[in-house]
C-alpha cells in the first residue's frame, strides 16, 4: 500500500523533475525568443535614429550648392584682397549659418586656403586655414559634391562636412563648405536604455551615445583604412584604439555584441544596424541583452514554481485519494475479517451446541439408565430385604406364635383337668404374647414408607418431640443426652407428620448407634431458618464417617452395622421421604468431630384453625 503511494508520488516528482530539467535545457531557446522580441521591440528606436540622421544629412546636403551660387562668393574668390567684400561675405556666411543652424560655413580658394568663414570672428577661426587635405575639398573642386565626416582640426569638434564648387560661369573658382555638428543627436540618444553608435565605412565609431567610445571600433582597423585616416586627418590617430569586443551573428537581423570595459566588466548587447548608403555609415542600435536572460530565467523560475505547486497539489490530492482508498480497503478487510470471524464463531458455537445437546442427551440417557438401574436395584433390594425381613419376621413371630400355641395347648389341657387358675394364667400369657406381636407389627408399620401420602403443613416441633418420645427408652438405655436449641414453639413445614417423625427417629437412632462406645454420648439438635427454608441439624459425637461411607450413605441396604442390627434402609427411606416433601437430606462430618445430618424443609403457612382441627 505504502509502496503504491510512494510509487505515485515518485512518478509525480519524477515528472516535475523532468519538466524542470527540460525547462533548464530550454533556457537558451527561451532567451533567443526574448532576444528576438527585444530586438523587434527596439527596432523603431533604430529607425528613428536613422531617420533623424538622414533627415539632417538631406537637409544640409543641398545647402552648399545653394549658398555657392551667391555672386559675392565668386567675386571674393577672384579678388580676395577686397577687404570690404571679404567682410561682407564673412557677415553673410555668419548670418546664414545662424539662420539654418549650421555649425560653420566657409569659403576656400582653389589652393585650399580659407578666405572667409562664418566663424571669422572667433579666436579659432577657419580663415587662413588650409584644407587642401580634406577629401570634401578635393571632390568639390573636381566638380562633385564633397561630403566627409571628421574631427574638426581647428575646432576639435566632430562634424559632417558638405562641400560644393563655387563657379564663376563655367569655371570653378573655389569651394564652399558647410559643417554641422552631431552632438545634438548624441544628446538625444543618451536618453534611452539603448546605446547607439554610428560606424563609418572603415568601421570607426565616430558617433556614440557613450562619449568614451568615440573613435573606437568593434574590431581592428585595416592598415589601408588607417593610412587613409592619417592622410585626411580625419580622426586623431592616438584615439583609434579598438574596443575589446566580440560579435556573433544571432539571426538575419540581429547580432550579439559583448564589450569588455577597461575595468574588466562585460556588457552584452543585442545589436541591429542600418546602413545609410549616401554617407557610407552604419547606425547600430545596441540593446542591453541581460534583460532577455533575466526574463528567460524569470519565466523558467515562475514556470518551475507553478510546476512545483501543481506537483505539490497533485501529490497532496493523490496522497489523500490513496489514503482514502487505503482506509476504505482497511475497513472492508476488517469487515470481511469480522464476518469471517463471526462465521467461524457461529460454526464453533453450532458445533459446541451440538456437542452439548449430544452430551445432554447422553447424560439424560445415562440418568435414565441410572434411575432404571437404581429402581431395579431398589426393587431387587426390596425383594432381598423382603426376604430378609420375612426371615426376620418369621423368626420374630415364630417364637411368640410357638409360645402362644403351647400356652393354648396348655390352657386346653388345664381346662380338661379342671384347673381354671392355670387356664387363666396361660390365657394371660397368650394375651401378653399377642401384645408383643402387635408391638412388633406397629413398629414395622412405622418404618413402612407410604408413598402417595399427601404433603401438608405440619408442626416441625411436634414431629421432633414425638421422635424423641419414641426413642426415649433407647436413649435412656445408652445413657445418651440430647441438647436442644430454644426452638420456636410453632414452625410449620411442608410434610407428613408420621413420615417426618420417622425421619427424625432414624437420624436420632443412627446418632445413638454411632456413639455406642462413647463414655458421654450427646446428641445436639439445632435449627435455623433461612428465607423460605428451615434446616434441622442432628449432630452426634461419634466417630464420623469415611468418604466412601459418605458417598454411599443414602444407598439402599448400605450399612456398616452387624447383620441383624441394621438393614441399611433407614437413610435411604428418609432421603426419599424428605425429597417427597420438596426438601433435602445431607450428611457430613462435623468439623469438630462426629457426624452431622441436616434436614432442609420448606416453611409453610400455619393452616386455618378448622383445617388444623
Ligand atoms: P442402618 O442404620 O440400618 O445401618 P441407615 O440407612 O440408617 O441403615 O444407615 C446406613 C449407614 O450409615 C450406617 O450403617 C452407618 O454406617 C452410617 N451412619 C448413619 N448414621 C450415622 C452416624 N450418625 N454416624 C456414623 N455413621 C452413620
Amino acid at each position: 500500500m505504502h509502496g503504491k503511494r510512494h510509487w505515485a508520488i515518485g512518478l509525480i516528482l519524477g515528472g516535475v523533475a523532468v519538466l524542470l530539467g527540460t525547462l533548464v535545457l530550454l533556457l537558451p531557446a527561451l532567451e533567443r525568443v526574448y532576444l528576438d522580441q527585444l530586438g523587434k521591440r527596439e527596432a523603431p528606436t533604430l529607425t528613428l535614429a536613422v531617420e533623424g540622421l538622414t533627415g539632417s544629412l538631406r537637409r544640409f546636403e543641398a545647402l552648399p550648392g545653394l549658398i555657392a551660387e551667391r555672386p559675392d562668393l565668386a567675386r571674393a574668390l577672384r579678388d580676395p584682397s577686397d577687404q570690404a567684400l571679404i567682410r561682407r561675405v564673412n557677415d553673410d556666411l555668419d548670418r546664414t549659418a545662424e539662420g539654418v543652424g549650421l555649425s560653420d560655413i566657409f569659403l576656400i580658394d582653389p589652393t585650399g586656403l580659407t578666405i572667409a568663414a562664418s566663424n571669422h570672428w572667433k579666436e579659432l577661426s577657419f580663415v587662413g586655414q588650409n584644407f587642401a587635405y580634406r577629401p570634401y575639398f578635393t571632390l568639390a573642386l573636381a566638380g562633385a559634391q564633397g561630403r566627409f565626416f571628421a574631427l574638426g582640426t581647428t575646432s576639435g569638434e566632430r562634424g559632417y562636412f558638405f562641400a560644393e564648387a563655387v563657379r564663376d560661369g563655367a569655371e570653378i573658382v573655389g569651394v564652399l563648405a558647410v559643417k554641422f555638428t552631431v552632438d545634438a543627436f548624441e544628446d538625444a540618444w543618451r536618453n534611452g536604455a539603448n546605446k547607439i553608435i554610428v560606424l563609418d565605412d572603415a568601421g570607426v565609431i565616430f558617433m556614440a551615445s557613450r562619449p568614451e567610445w568615440h573613435f573606437r571600433s568593434l574590431g581592428p582597423l585595416s592598415p589601408d583604412a588607417l593610412a587613409a585616416i592619417e592622410d585626411t586627418k580625419k580622426y586623431p590617430m592616438d584615439q583609434l584604439v579598438p574596443l575589446q569586443a566580440t560579435q556573433e551573428p544571432f539571426d538575419a537581423r540581429f547580432r550579439k555584441v559583448s564589450i569588455t570595459n577597461d575595468d574588466g566588466s562585460v556588457e552584452r548587447y543585442l545589436a541591429q544596424g542600418r546602413l545609410i548608403p549616401e554617407a557610407g555609415w552604419e547606425v547600430v542600435l545596441l540593446t542591453p541583452s541581460e534583460q532577455a536572460w533575466t526574463r528567460a530565467i524569470g519565466t523558467v523560475a515562475i514556470t518551475a514554481l507553478l510546476l512545483l505547486l501543481v506537483g505539490l497539489i497533485a501529490t497532496v490530492v493523490i496522497q489523500r485519494r490513496l489514503q482514502l482508498q487505503e482506509r476504505i480497503r482497511a475497513a472492508l478487510s476488517m469487515q470481511e475479517e469480522l464476518e469471517l470471524r463471526v462465521t467461524q464463531r457461529t460454526a464453533e458455537l453450532e458445533t459446541a451446541n451440538r456437542l452439548i445437546t449430544q452430551e445432554v442427551e447422553e447424560r439424560r440417557a445415562a440418568e435414565t439408565l441410572l434411575r432404571q438401574t437404581q429402581t431395579e436395584l431398589i426393587q431387587a433390594g426390596k425383594l432381598a430385604a423382603l426376604g430378609q425381613m420375612a426371615a426376620a419376621l418369621s423368626h420374630e413371630f415364630n417364637q411368640p406364635l410357638a409360645a402362644v400355641k403351647s400356652f393354648a395347648r396348655n390352657a386346653g389341657a388345664y381346662l380338661d383337668r379342671g384347673e381354671p387358675d392355670k387356664v387363666r394364667q396361660n390365657v394371660g400369657m397368650i394375651d401378653d404374647m399377642v401384645d408383643r406381636l402387635a408391638a412388633i407389627s406397629t413398629h414395622l408399620r412405622n418404618f413402612a414408607r407410604r408413598p402417595g401420602e399427601k404433603t401438608e403443613p405440619v408442626l416441625l416441633n411436634r414431629a421432633l418431640d414425638t421422635a424423641l418420645v419414641i426413642l426415649e427408652p433407647k436413649m435412656r438405655g445408652a445413657g445418651c443426652r440430647v441438647t436442644r436449641d430454644d426452638l420456636l414453639p410453632e414452625i410449620w413445614v411442608m410434610g407428613g407428620q408420621v413420615r417426618l417423625q420417622q425421619v427424625f427417629v432414624n437420624l436420632l437412632s443412627n446418632a445413638v448407634d454411632a456413639m455406642a462406645d462413647q463414655p458421654d454420648p450427646v446428641v445436639d439438635l439445632s435449627l435455623d431458618m433461612d428465607g423460605s427454608r428451615v434446616h434441622v441439624r442432628v449432630r452426634d459425637r461419634g466417630t464420623g464417617m469415611t468418604d466412601a461411607e459418605i458417598a454411599q450413605l443414602f444407598d439402599p441396604f448400605f450399612t456398616t452395622k452387624e447383620p441383624g442390627k441394621g438393614m441399611g434402609l433407614g437413610l435411604s427411606i428418609s432421603y426419599n421421604i424428605v425429597r417427597d416433601f420438596g426438601g433435602t437430606l445431607e450428611g457430613r462430618n462435623h468439623p469438630e468431630g462426629g457426624a452431622e445430618f441436616s434436614v432442609t424443609l420448606k416453611l409453610a403457612e400455619a393452616p386455618s384453625l378448622a383445617a388444623a382441627e
